[in-house]
């Protein structure tokens, strides 16, 4: 069933009971050629390109839970394309043109809403790191505005321009990025993914990683064993574990960051705010709650709730800036386990298995990044070959040393 005004128009008068299943429930088959691990984001997407860009058809996707319950359903939902070295810069900004065109290619409305996000600085010398930032998203052919303390007031009224402690020197807008609703571009992944013949099976963990001759032979489940040519990686905080079936040793450590939610304000909020002095970032979701989070919990873990202490401290960054929404009252928070890298930035790669690959290590970045991750996974699983906007995303860089560290904070996990 396309979906279009005409269609809602036309369920509307039949009182909406002509309204099909969004996507098949099927039995796993004994075997196919292509296995993706993880009914994520990152992993509908690229059952979605596998079909779609390089015309595959015998695969499936093996969700533990149900599509969509993992953190791409659950994340603070910023969408940008504002990075500063390269290799992550080229691949956001691919990652963003899909993005542009996402609604038209699923026929799904993932409410994708290019407010704008602004980047706030505190002193002359994040003035200088924002402006050398957004010159180099300038020339990767992205936008990237530097306001000053006026411009920002403009745009922003209702911060606090009065507190001395970081003071608002100005801010980074980048008018292209925004949000897009979380679970609708799971939903909207899995049902293109579906129409396109991926079998999307739920409630089936992967137990196992079966190996002969150091080539993948398929996966064991908690609904038997399924053979399979291919297999890939893409289960976010859980990558230590399910590479480790396979005998694999990631750079990842899994920590918890937390997103919070208010109860529906009217508009107030109208783009994505970060503070650049804290780790704090917001916005207004379609139904007016605000959207906040800030640093991840600093130990590593995989419950996967948050802790008291981490609240208090993103409010408080929050309130420094914005006291207004100290009235708001919090109606409900998560925790979701992070997949983070030593250097911030993502791991697209084969692995020493033979049809084995990987997908992991998205830390702070993983919803932004789903179009334009499931595109180059997809084009490497099919081609075995690299995607050159994710070329350099190899697991090899951290043995090399050639480290993509965006943050400029050292080889440690938890800062990036
Ligand atoms: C609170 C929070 C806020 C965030 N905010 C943003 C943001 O604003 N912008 C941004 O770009 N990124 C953000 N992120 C990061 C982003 O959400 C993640 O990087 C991204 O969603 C991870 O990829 P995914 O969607 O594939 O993961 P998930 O949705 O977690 O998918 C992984 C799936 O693998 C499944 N799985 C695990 N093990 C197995 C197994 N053995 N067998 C079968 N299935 C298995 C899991 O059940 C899960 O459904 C945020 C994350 C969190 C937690």
């Amino acid at each position: 069933m396309r979906y279009s005004g005409l269609q809602v128009l036309a369920q509307g008068l039949m009182g909406n009971r002509g309204w099909k299943p969004v996507w098949r429930d099927p039995e796993p088959k004994p075997a196919y050629d292509i296995v993706i691990i993880g009914g994520g984001g990152h992993g509908l997407a690229t059952a979605y390109y596998l079909a779609k860009e390089h015309g595959l058809g015998n695969i499936a996707v093996l969700e533990k839970g149900y599509l969509g319950g993992g953190n791409v359903g659950r994340n603070t939902t910023i969408v940008r394309a504002n990075y500063n070295l390269p290799g992550n810069s080229e691949f956001y900004s691919h990652s963003l043109k899909l993005w542009e065109g996402l609604e038209a290619d699923l026929n799904y409305n993932v409410m994708h809403s290019q407010r704008g996000v602004i980047n706030l600085f505190h002193s002359d010398g994040q003035r200088d790191a924002y402006a050398r930032r957004g010159n180099a998203m300038i020339n990767q052919g992205d936008d990237a505005i530097l306001l000053d303390r006026e411009g920002c007031r403009r745009m922003l009224p209702y911060l606090d321009y009065d507190q001395t402690r970081f003071p608002i020197y100005g801010g980074l807008y980048h008018p292209r990025g925004g949000t897009a609703r979380h679970d609708a571009v799971a939903w909207g992944y899995a049902r293109a993914a579906d129409q396109r013949g991926v079998d999307l099976i739920q409630q089936c963990e992967v137990t196992g990683i079966d190996i002969a001759g150091g080539k993948v032979t398929g996966v064991q489940t908690t609904r038997g064993a399924i053979r399979a040519a291919k297999v890939a990686i893409v289960v976010a905080g859980r990558s230590g574990q399910v590479a480790a079936m396979a005998g694999l040793r990631l750079p990842i450590e899994s920590h918890i960051l937390q997103a919070f939610v208010t109860e529906g304000l009217k508009p107030c909020i109208d783009h994505v705010v970060t503070y650049g002095m804290g780790h704090f970032y917001i916005s207004q979701s379609d139904k007016g709650g605000l959207v906040f989070g800030g640093d991840l919990d600093f130990y590593a873990s995989y419950a996967a709730r948050g802790n008291l202490p981490m609240a208090e401290h993103v409010m408080e960054a929050g309130l420094t800036l914005m006291p207004m929404i100290g009235k708001a009252r919090v109606l409900r928070s998560w925790g979701g386990i992070m997949d983070m890298t030593p250097d911030g930035s993502p791991i697209i790669d084969k692995t020493h298995v033979d049809g084995l690959y990987i997908d992991c290590g998205w830390c702070y970045g993983g919803f932004k990044a789903v179009p334009g991750s499931g595109f180059s996974f997809a084009h490497l699983i099919a081609t075995d070959r690299h995607h050159d906007p994710a070329a350099r995303f190899r697991l090899d860089r951290f043995r090399r040393g050639v480290l993509l560290d965006e943050e400029g904070t050292g080889s440690q996990h938890n800062l990036h």
